[in-house]
């Protein structure tokens, strides 16, 4: 039988803008972009229908011109939440070239995160494609602002209009882009972070999985967190409270006096970040003693007080690398090192934006050209 992987590669029509953003307007925009805050002139869309015989199909790609998505109000994805999403980046290299980094994991995670979530997969290429095409369209928009990028958020929704508890028959997957400013103005300074009593995900629940229902949880304790004067929330994990497991939304790695550098394991409750795969391939060049392991609370502030615990960082394509310099919570109260960045969170933060920049050697092959 024929799968959806021996299929053509779809092609991604083409509808004119009839009104892009005036080029003054849009210079202005990307002069201070911020993050997340403005939007490009263009989006992609491709429709997802499952036919009688159980056997789906992508169609309809369409790049066209960005805008609101008519959507009937009983559209599972209203009710039931099946939607997830992607977050990766494009990258203006030294040579003036564009790229995007290591863009083949984001399409392996959105399509791992489409199963839990009981949605079909979408081809890799096609999900790599809509990228491509769409940041090559709004390359204008590209912020003048060193560091600056456009910030590509793929994502897919169940459409049909169905109101019983079971798998939806439709989707849609959609990818925009948004100008997003410099995180690198003169090194981030280290967060202050709050160590939440609520959870963020349980065994055998959505953890791994980038889906908008465990940000919609998250926002209470990040409340919380911004209440008691704090930058971000930590999580410690479900069954014992104990094991410390992700902040916000970034992965943490912990590094020691004696050249380890520690973040906890991919349990299925932790988001399996690349901007983490790809920090620890670059710590085990630089021959850092590299572990996946658990890290317990206590122990952190434990190791904090006696030195032993020289950094601690979190990481994720947004920021790419944020130092965290002070720790609280109802139990804890704690500074990390100097308080301050780190001398090894410099560095490897260095190296990867040198690579994702074209300005340092990319030997894994995570740098894709586009134009
Ligand atoms: C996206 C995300 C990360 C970071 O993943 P990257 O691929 O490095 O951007 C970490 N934790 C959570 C919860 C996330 O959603």
């Amino acid at each position: 039988m024929a799968t959806l992987a021996d299929a053509p590669a779809l092609e991604i029509a083409r509808l004119p803008h009839p009104a892009p953003m005036k080029a003054d307007v849009r210079e202005t925009v990307i002069a201070d972009p911020g993050f997340g805050r403005v939007f490009t002139d263009h989006m992609v869309t491709v429709d997802y229908v499952e036919g009688e015989d159980g056997v789906g199909g992508w169609h309809n790609a369409v790049l066209g011109p960005r805008g609101p998505i008519p959507l009937d109000p009983a559209a599972s994805v209203l009710h039931y939440a099946q939607e997830i999403f992607e977050g990766l980046k494009a990258y203006a290299l030294a040579d003036g070239s564009m790229a995007l980094f290591r863009p083949d994991q984001n399409a392996k995670r959105f399509n791992a995160s489409a199963r839990r979530l009981a949605m079909p997969e979408i081809p890799e290429e096609l999900f790599i494609e809509a990228c491509r095409q769409l940041v090559l369209t709004d390359a204008d928009w590209f912020p003048k602002v060193e560091g600056g990028s456009l910030y590509i958020r793929p994502f897919m929704f169940a459409t049909e209009a169905f109101l019983g508890v079971r798998p939806a028959k439709q989707y849609k997957f959609v990818v925009i882009l948004s100008p997003a400013g410099n995180y690198f103005k003169s090194g981030s300074p280290a967060v202050s972070v709050w160590v939440s009593e609520y959870t963020r995900a349980a065994p055998g629940g959505t953890g791994a999985a980038k889906c908008g229902g465990n940000y919609a949880a998250s926002l209470v304790p990040t409340g919380e967190a911004f209440a008691h004067g704090h930058d971000q929330v930590v999580f410690l994990d479900a069954e014992e409270r104990r094991w410390i497991e992700e902040l916000g939304g970034m992965n943490l790695f912990f590094v020691f006096d004696d050249g380890t550098l520690l973040t906890p394991p991919l349990s299925g409750t932790i988001l399996p970040g690349i901007t983490r795969d790809s920090l620890l391939t670059l710590a085990r060049e630089e021959g850092l003693t590299v572990r996946e392991e658990r890290y317990g609370i206590d122990q952190w502030e434990e190791d904090a007080r006696s030195g032993r615990l020289l950094e601690t960082f979190a990481c994720g394509t947004a920021a790419v690398v944020t130092p965290v310099g002070r720790v609280a919570g109802r139990e804890h109260d704690f500074t990390i090192g100097t308080g301050g960045p780190g001398q090894l969170t410099g560095k490897l933060k260095q190296r990867l934006v040198d690579i994702q920049r074209g300005a340092a050697e990319d030997r894994h092959g995570w740098v894709m050209k586009i134009a």
